[in-house]
């Protein structure tokens, strides 16, 4: 299997540090509002990259965390007049009911860097006592020059890295390179109590010290958008490699970014939306798909056109796979023909061709394109006449391709007109006593059913989509 490694540049074998298990670490969000739909894509992607190891058999422990304290956090408790425990609290709830909804592994581990301080507080001191960091008025910080290989994934070079600095006048650093471990609070922001300051830690220090709790101090993969490959991944493989002495992470692998219309998302530009917004409109198995439907490492646009186009896709698989249910029904035949085992046989060839795609660094697109070309051989050239086990057969080759990229082709149970009007009366009460988590966990189910609801004037109306 081959891995598309961005500290190399070069797609390499992948071989684990342990025969049959694999240590993975992805960057997970910071958590000031819902995930938006960009945030979804590693999530997406990597939850795939985690399901292919597993069915080749791999042992996967994997860790992604949740950045529960930062500024942006800070922002929003203060707007709401509430603790920023209180906005990364709500915030992981309801990203976990969106992951739920992307039909998205719970991961082993999910730490949250609040949680982790001690851990961060040890670090920073061994890297003080090694002489890779120092203090300053409270604020403790990485001499950057003081490791060597710097620069490694990004392939940027230290000297040219000075001229994009800006330096402020208050700034104490020895060298405008050099970056935050520890920072003292300002007023009225939480705060931890440490050898340097009362206060809390950088941003990139938390993933090399929940990397190293939950994995050990060498892992397999580290991953994350490629926007986090600087300087964050840069200056975690800084502060883990400095203080541990070894590599840190053996493959690093970046997502490339989703874009909306072909246009950076950017919410001032009103061209931004949360899974839950998309969620209104399609079943998340929709945007899972989507996702899919690209190379991890090409950009992709989100737009309405391919959102329809995966939509249709999705359903052709599941079309097909529901099809299949009702021909092994009718099917009396049961011994498999000469001519059956050739189309068995023709079947193994596609998975071939699906399993080169995903060991060639992943390439779902490839892979969905194997699926189809299974679903195009049962549309065309099975019918109630062949025998029950070659029917049964291929209806078990689509759903575990698909169950592979994390999609459910089992046609879901439908949900009957009464079912659905009396869910929607819960949501109805739910809201009207505020209860807004209970309101949205049943539109997350009822769309997980494929119902979708619109809010009118009129009240609410809904759809089968
Ligand atoms: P953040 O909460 O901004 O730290 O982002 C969490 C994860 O989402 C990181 O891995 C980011 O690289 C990734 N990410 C953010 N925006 C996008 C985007 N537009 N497309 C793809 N990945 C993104
Ligand atoms: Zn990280």
């Amino acid at each position: 299997m081959k891995i598309y490694n961005t500290l190399t540049k070069k797609k390499e074998e992948f071989i684990p540090l342990e025969e049959g298990r694999v240590r993975m670490y992805v960057c997970g969000p910071t958590v000031y509002n819902y995930i938006h739909i960009g945030n979804a894509r590693p999530v997406i992607v990597f939850d795939t990259v985690r399901r292919y190891l597993e069915y080749k058999g791999y042992e996967v422990n994997f860790v992604s965390n949740f950045t529960d304290v930062d500024d942006k956090i800070i922002k929003r408790a203060k707007e709401e007049g509430v603790s920023a425990g209180e906005i990364s609290e709500r915030f992981i709830e309801e990203c976990h009911k969106d992951l739920d909804g992307l039909n998205v592994k719970p991961a082993t581990s999910n730490p949250k860097a609040t949680e982790e301080i001690d851990g961060m507080i040890v670090m920073i001191s061994t890297l003080i006592q090694k002489g890779h960091a120092y203090e300053k008025n409270g604020t403790v910080y990485f001499k950057t020059r003081s490791f060597e290989g710097y620069g490694k994934l990004s392939k940027k070079n230290i000297d040219n890295l000075e001229a994009g600095i800006r330096i402020t006048v208050s700034d104490e650093k020895e060298d405008p390179v050099d970056f935050v471990l520890w920072k003292p609070k300002k007023e009225g922001e939480p705060y931890w109590t440490s050898p340097w300051s009362d206060g809390r830690p950088g941003w990139h220090i938390e993933c090399s010290v929940m990397s190293k709790k939950y994995l050990g101090e060498q892992i397999d993969i580290h991953a994350g958008g490629e926007d986090l490959v600087f300087p964050h991944h840069e200056n975690e493989i800084a502060q883990s490699e400095a203080c541990n002495g070894k590599e840190f992470a053996r493959y690093w692998m970046h997502n490339a970014f989703l874009n909306i219309d072909n246009k950076k998302m950017s919410k001032s530009d009103g061209n931004f939306f949360t899974v839950r917004e998309i969620s209104e409109k399609y079943p998340l198995p929709v945007l899972r798909f989507f996702m899919l439907s690209s190379h991890y490492r090409s950009p992709i646009n989100f737009s309405r056109d391919l959102m329809e186009a995966s939509r249709n896709g999705l359903e052709r698989i599941l079309t097909a796979t529901y099809n299949l249910g009702h021909l092994m029904e009718a099917a009396v035949k049961k011994e498999l023909t000469e001519e059956e085992k050739n189309i068995l046989a023709e079947i193994d060839g596609l998975n071939e061709k699906y399993d080169s795609a995903m060991e060639d660094d992943f390439n779902t697109a490839d892979a969905i394109a194997a699926i189809f070309e299974i679903v195009k051989l049962a549309n065309t050239r099975i019918t109630s006449d062949n025998s029950k086990e070659l029917i049964q057969k291929v209806s078990d080759r689509i759903v575990l391709l698909s169950d592979i990229l994390g999609i459910q082709v089992k046609k879901k149970e439908e949900l009957l007109d009464e079912e659905i009007e009396q869910l929607i009366q819960d949501r109805q009460n739910a809201r009207k006593k505020k209860d807004f988590a209970k309101a949205d966990e049943i539109r997350i189910l009822l769309s997980d059913k494929g119902i979708l609801l619109e809010d009118t004037r009129e009240g609410v109306r809904w759809k089968r989509a």
